[in-house]
């Protein structure tokens, strides 16, 4: 791939949002690139000779936004899950829809929803993969990541999903572990890469506590960056403490990855903040499913490394914009409603969300030294948004703009390592008519397969696991 190294690019008079604490923000003020890295930030830069200058007057620059949870396979099955309970999603599309992928369904998948993520200013995302039906899903994951140009972390779903319409599952890992090992070997030899593999363990809150941590010791054998884990997920939680079983068994560390956990005790938060693991509050699936008050700022002000997450783009749109905006006002929300009197100031910035989205998300991964705000020596991920649009007119406040009226089509120009993958609006080399029609004929082929699950039987049998837990 080509990373155009040794191009300089100078972005010119912008009002930055450097989410760099030294360098805060600065308004007219500009970022040179040189190759994949930020080189200077400040006013008037002096560019050296060939250098492009991008206008940057009327938008906001910041860094690449971090989604730290998407199941990025989903993405031909949107707005499938408008009205779904946890219940519906896991019966449907854990035991249904994920049954009818075929490679090249995957592969169209990630690409497409790669490109949408970039779209949306997201250039570092967290692929829980959990469509692994053969090898060749896996290559076609990697394959459609890498096309797209997005940087992030892979993770190899172990979860084993059914066949149709027989409807048959075996939980035991199997294969998968073998091949984990091979797309490690082929697809990820260096974890300081773009893109890095992780492991997502077959569902963590369904496993017996040894083979969960066995999967754990899996993913540290092989060298994951990251292991990522849906947990504590609200009125679905079984109470059986999950992750205070996994600090006192020493899993726990910070190469996890726990998403959801909004059922996590205090006691547990404590746990995960002293182990350096990260959690991603995914606020539109919680908020929807039954999940409770999004853990998020809890989290956060447990002293927890939290970033947040879109999660399934089979509902909503692989849009940060929205998450963020979800994110603020429900916490807003929750706590004017367990507080007594009306408010006189709100204790819930916007900045806050920004912060999630970006050098928040970095933290989780890691990746804080390389990603996550617009500081000199880190890797050139930046994202212009355009104040020219009728919902962005005028801008008393740049992180509003941001946080509460920006859309995806307010992106203008998105950089990844140095390479610009959005320019003027449009995402570059893209032919989206010609991806459409595939992944609309994709959709089709997907969704005939579905029509032979048997509902009859999956239904009775996740209602045994799911719906009997006690609160
Ligand atoms: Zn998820």
């Amino acid at each position: 791939m080509d990373h155009a190294h040794g191009r300089n690019t100078l972005i010119r008079g912008g009002h930055l949002l450097t989410m760099d604490p030294v360098l805060g923000d600065l308004n007219g003020a500009d970022v040179l690139i040189e190759g994949d890295t930020i080189r200077a930030v400040g006013p008037a830069l002096e560019p050296p000779d060939g250098t492009e200058v991008i206008d940057a007057r009327h938008t906001i620059v910041t860094p690449g936004f971090v989604d730290t949870h998407r199941h990025v396979w989903q993405t031909q099955l949107r707005t499938i899950a408008t009205n779904w309970t946890l219940f519906d999603y896991t019966c449907r599309m854990r035991f249904g829809y994920s049954a009818c992928y075929e490679p090249e369904d995957v592969h169209l998948g990630n690409l497409v929803g790669a490109l949408e993520a970039l779209h949306a200013g997201i250039t570092t995302i967290v692929d829980h993969c959990h469509i692994i039906n053969s090898p060749a899903h896996a290559d076609a994951a990697v394959r459609g990541l890498r096309e797209s140009g997005i940087a992030g972390v892979f993770c190899y779903g172990i979860f084993p999903n059914p066949t149709l319409p027989d409807f048959t599952i075996d939980f035991e890992p199997g294969w998968r572990l073998d091949d984990a090992r091979r797309v490690r070997a082929e697809h990820f030899a260096e974890n300081n890469a773009l893109l890095t593999m992780g492991v997502a363990p077959t569902e963590v809150t369904a496993r017996p506590f040894d083979a969960v941590c066995r999967e754990f010791a899996f993913a540290r054998e092989i060298g994951a960056t990251r292991i990522s884990c849906h947990v504590a997920m609200g009125r679905y939680d079984r109470g059986d403490r999950l992750v205070e079983r996994l600090a006192e068994a020493q899993q726990l560390g910070p190469d996890v990855l726990l998403v959801h956990g909004a059922a996590l005790t205090d006691h547990e938060l404590a746990l995960v903040a002293a182990s350096g693991a990260g959690i991603s509050g995914t606020p539109e699936t919680e908020l929807q499913m039954g999940m409770g008050r999004p853990v998020t700022f809890r989290a956060r002000d447990a002293g927890v490394r939290t970033g947040l997450g879109i999660d399934i783009v089979s509902n909503y749109a692989g849009d940060m914009f929205a998450q963020m905006r979800l994110q603020l006002q429900a916490e807003r929300g929750f706590r004017h409603a367990s507080a007594s009197g009306a408010p006189r100031v709100l204790d819930v910035a916007a900045r806050e969300v920004l912060e999630l989205a970006t050098i928040g998300g970095a933290q989780v991964l890691g990746l804080e030294d390389r990603i996550g705000s617009l500081t000199p020596g880190k890797r050139a991920d930046l994202v212009l948004t355009r104040c020219d649009a009728i919902n962005m007119v005028p801008v008393h406040d740049p992180v509003g703009a941001l946080v509460l009226n920006a859309t995806t089509h307010d992106v203008d120009t998105v950089f990844v390592a140095g390479r610009a993958v959005k320019r003027n609006g449009a995402l570059v080399d893209c032919d989206w008519p010609a991806l459409a029609e595939r992944l609309r004929a994709s959709s089709a082929r997907i969704t005939a397969g579905f029509a032979q699950a048997p509902l009859d039987q999956i239904e009775p049998l996740i209602a045994n696991a799911m719906l009997n837990a006690e609160h």
